[in-house]
């Protein structure tokens, strides 16, 4: 557990991370789908259905299952 990510963090800033997957910029990153989630992101430390889970890359914080960073990995 732990607080959620703010976008405004620096890191969540350097990763281009959001909250919700839609409200991401397609012309910044452009490998973006809207069908790409934290919640099905190889990194997403919650379970598929999770309002938030932990990711290895926010220590001690929580991002949203909805949510989507530019280090998104296909879940395998
Ligand atoms: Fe979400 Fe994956 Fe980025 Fe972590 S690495 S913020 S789980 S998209």
């Amino acid at each position: 557990a732990g607080p959620k990510v703010d976008e405004a963090d620096p890191v969540a800033k350097s990763l281009g991370y959001k909250d919700d997957t839609h409200t991401v910029d397609d012309k910044k990153f452009p490998k973006h789908a809207t069908t790409q989630t934290c919640s099905n992101c190889q990194l997403f430390q919650g379970g598929p259905k999770d309002a938030l889970g932990g990711c290895a890359l926010f220590a001690g914080k929580q991002v949203a299952g909805t949510g989507w960073c530019s280090a998104w990995t296909k879940k395998t």
